[in-house]
């Protein structure tokens, strides 16, 4: 036992979050306790990712048996599992080829370097330019972050990584002003990073209209065209993935939260057109181990057997209904509710007197979990087998959380 530090403060984990006063220590499928064996309903999912629920009998028996057969080796070697995942991710995508890493800003520093490359070698350019959106998130890291399109990740960690744009998602004007203004005296951008529906930025989805304009100017120059769908991949939204809704296929989209199912595992998957990567361009120590890849693939099969996007067509229906029905109740106080499926935002009025945080906070009262997207925004994003009676008491947790501070 290592005794305290006599100094030492309340906790020894370094103070980056803001942490509410709940310790969770059991879960199973879309309930919590808390360490008064308190129950919560899981509307958070471990943000977008705990996709079968907590402690799925199906994902611990096959990560148990995986365990006991081999948990990591190195990439210096042939990996039977992260082959099988890459298959079937290939042949359920628009994709022909997939680079395993551990996070969301994983996969998206790797989409930023192949972009690069891309921008080099297929482009011609000296100095590639990466255009993203406003109000976007794309992770911590320092490219990542970089790419983020929100000035309050940036500050205190400047100078950022160069080479990002910035114009206002969904505006197709903006977009196509600012290209013509990057591109005018010759190739200068290597590609558009852009969620199909921003998650972080307050669950605002892709306009199609919009999207498939960004496409197709893209496609005339050899830009490439990449989905951040670190939030929505993964059958979160109704579809497996993301760019489905949009009727627009990207040259390369990344993954992660719902991949693994709670388990840490993050995706490049990318086209066969776009692929210039080349032995030795890129690596990462666990990306792709047995046990990471074992998780995706029980996540995936399990996903078609017990025809999960069917149910979250459904449930996210009923999540609709139930918010806006919410919303018709309290017109003074809630401005609407948007999403796609399982990721849905109520919009709170800028006049309502409380903020998204204070609707969480009023939520655990109700041992209900929701996490904000934004100041104004709840979000909601329950394990995808959450069932019509939990998407009920959610609604009525909800209901009366938001009584409390009316
Ligand atoms: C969560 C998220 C990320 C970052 O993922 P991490 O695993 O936290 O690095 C990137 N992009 C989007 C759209 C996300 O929602």
């Amino acid at each position: 036992m290592v005794e305290p530090k006599a100094d030492s403060k309340s906790t020894a984990v370094m103070g980056t979050y803001n942490r509410f006063p709940l310790s969770l220590v059991k879960g199973r499928g879309c309930w919590v306790w808390d360490d008064q064996n308190r129950r919560h309903l899981d509307a958070v999912a471990g943000i977008a990712t705990c996709t079968l629920g907590h402690s799925d009998r199906v994902l611990r028996r096959a990560l148990t048996r995986q365990l006991r057969t081999l948990q990591h080796v190195s990439n210096l070697y042939q990996i039977p599992e992260q082959e099988q995942l890459a298959q079937w991710l290939v042949a359920n995508s628009c994709a022909d080829s997939v680079f395993f890493c551990n996070s969301g800003a994983e996969a998206n520093e790797a989409a930023i370097k192949l972009a690069r490359k891309h921008g080099h070698q297929r482009r011609g350019i000296d100095r590639p330019v990466i255009i993203t959106a406003s109000a976007s998130f794309h992770g911590r890291t320092l490219a990542a972050v970089s790419a983020t399109g929100q000035p309050r990740y940036h500050q205190g960690f400047e100078p950022m990584v160069e080479g990002f744009e910035f114009f206002p998602y969904n505006d197709g004007d903006a977009f196509e002003q600012l290209l013509m203004q990057l591109e005018h005296n010759g190739p200068k951008v290597a590609a558009v990073l852009i969620e199909p529906l921003q998650g972080e930025g307050g669950v605002n989805p892709g306009d199609p209209a919009v999207m498939q304009r960004i496409r197709k100017l893209c496609s005339e120059r050899d830009i490439l065209l990449i989905f951040d769908e670190v939030q929505v991949g993964m059958g979160r939204t109704g579809t497996l993935w993301g760019y489905q809704q949009l009727g627009v296929t990207p040259d390369a989209l990344t993954l992660a939260k719902g991949l693994g199912g709670g388990h840490v595992i993050g995706a490049l998957l990318v086209s066969e057109h776009a692929d210039v990567f080349e032995p030795g361009d890129h690596a990462s120590t666990f990306g792709g181990n047995p046990f990471a890849c074992r998780a995706g693939l029980t996540v995936a099969s399990e996903l078609q057997r017990r025809d999960l996007l069917k149910n979250v067509q459904m449930r996210g229906q009923q999540l609709q209904d139930g918010l806006n029905h919410l919303v018709e109740r309290y017109p003074d106080h809630l401005a609407g509710c948007r999403g796609w499926g399982l990721l849905q935002g109520l919009v709170l009025r800028d006049t309502c007197g409380y903020s998204a945080a204070d609707v969480v906070k009023a939520a655990l009262e109700e041992q209900l979990l929701l996490v904000p997207a934004g100041a104004a925004v709840v979000r909601m994003v329950p394990p995808l087998v959450i069932g019509p009676r939990e998407i009920q008491s959610l609604l009525t947790r909800l209901d009366r959380a938001l009584q409390h501070l009316m």
